[in-house]
């Protein structure tokens, strides 16, 4: 009955097309990320899952049943915002106690309820606390929690936490989850940030210009992305992209990149498919997936730039065409001026249709 299916979906804003044709089956139970840029239309489709936007064409089924013409009170649906939306001049139990009350729960029942609700929230020292006197973030708790008490067989979540400060979003992120468990809900969770989609997630569906890119496990979408967008969205920082073509050398299939050489040997299971590309690729690898080769072969770039990130480096190399990103653990005695030669690892290594951007193989 949980398990939602967006099938051919549109949306359109007068003549402008919001959204072009989703289709997406998300499990009962599932948490499904809703990832993009801004604008790619993950609160259009977000909106009309809730029933508050109709489609312009395509369906939303819940289970077996379609939701054409069924109002948004009606659906069995949780919704939380990015703007909070509680009563400033209740306390914190009263809001949480304000849906059980209109359903007309018994007293007992709801005492029990929001005990559990404000126990798993953190929210319990809280309770008789006025809202106006809370904070963004205690405030976003709140509203979670308020949703999350009428125990939604759907709960939908439009970037919660973008208002709140990083320290308390890591918080939320694992208090969230858990949540989800607990309920089992299927959650739908609208974020522009790869990382929470990444962190709590079960799938994500990765959008961009009113356009589903992919949908996968993080690790799929992080690992094999469909195409030169998800590759590039996907990561921080994204996919480091090469073009080049291919070319036949007495160790295998290399792709030659110009003024920067040829790769090493394409792994044999991409080196067959790239074998029969028409033109143009991109050579894709992940900067967290090199290692600094010492006098053997790799790609020989000038260091640009050196970030560190505590522990981390992010090694800058190459310009412009040859720009690429190196993630190293420790400080590797990089600077700027200086030459490295990196190694992709062969088995991280993607390679794309330069003319189309989708993954050769
Ligand atoms: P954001 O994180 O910025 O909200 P989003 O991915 O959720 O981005 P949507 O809010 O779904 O994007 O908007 C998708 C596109 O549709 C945007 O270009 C937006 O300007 C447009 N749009 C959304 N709602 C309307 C509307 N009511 N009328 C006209 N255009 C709209």
């Amino acid at each position: 009955m949980s398990a939602i299916h967006l099938q051919n979906l549109v949306k359109k804003f007068s003549d402008f097309t919001a959204l072009k044709t989703m289709d997406l089956a998300i499990a009962d139970g599932e948490f499904m990320a809703l990832l993009g840029p801004s604008g790619c239309g993950k609160s259009t489709t977000m909106n009309m899952i809730a029933g508050m936007e109709e489609p312009t064409s395509g369906k939303i089924l819940f289970g077996e049943r379609d939701m054409e013409g069924v109002p948004m009170a009606r659906r069995g649906v949780g919704f939380v915002f990015q703007n909070y939306a509680i009563f400033s001049h209740m306390s914190v139990r009263q809001n949480l106690a304000y849906g059980p009350k209109m359903r007309g729960a018994p007293k007992a029942e709801i005492d029990r309820r929001v005990g559990a609700i404000a126990e798993m929230l953190q929210l319990t020292p809280l309770l008789d606390r006025k809202a106006d006197r809370l904070s963004v973030n205690i405030l976003q708790r709140v509203a979670i929690g308020r949703s999350a008490i009428m125990e939604p067989a759907i709960f939908l979540l439009d970037e919660p936490l973008s208002n709140v400060d990083a320290a308390f979003r890591a918080v939320m992120r694992t208090e969230l989850k858990q949540l989800q468990r607990q309920f089992r809900q299927t959650m739908v969770y609208v974020t522009h940030d790869q990382l929470e989609a990444m962190t709590m997630a079960d799938r994500i569906a990765v959008m961009d210009h009113g356009v589903l890119q992919q949908v996968g496990t993080p690790l799929e979408v992080y690992n094999n992305p469909a195409n030169v967008f998800v590759a590039r969205f996907i990561g921080a920082p994204g996919m480091n992209l090469l073009r080049g073509r291919p070319a036949e050398s007495d160790r295998g299939l290399v792709i030659d990149l110009g003024p920067l050489g040829v790769t090493p040997p394409l792994p044999a299971e991409i080196a067959d498919a790239v074998r029969g590309a028409p033109g143009d690729v991109l050579y894709g690898f992940r900067p967290e997936q090199v290692t600094l080769a010492e006098g053997g072969r790799g790609l020989s770039l000038p260091v640009t730039f050196v970030e560190r990130i505590g522990a981390r480096t992010i090694v800058h190399l190459g310009q412009g065409e040859s720009a690429v990103k190196a993630v190293f653990d420790n400080d590797v005695g990089l600077a700027i001026g200086l030459t490295a030669v990196v190694a992709p690892a062969v088995h991280s290594v993607r390679v794309f249709d330069a003319g189309t951007g989708r993954a050769i193989k």
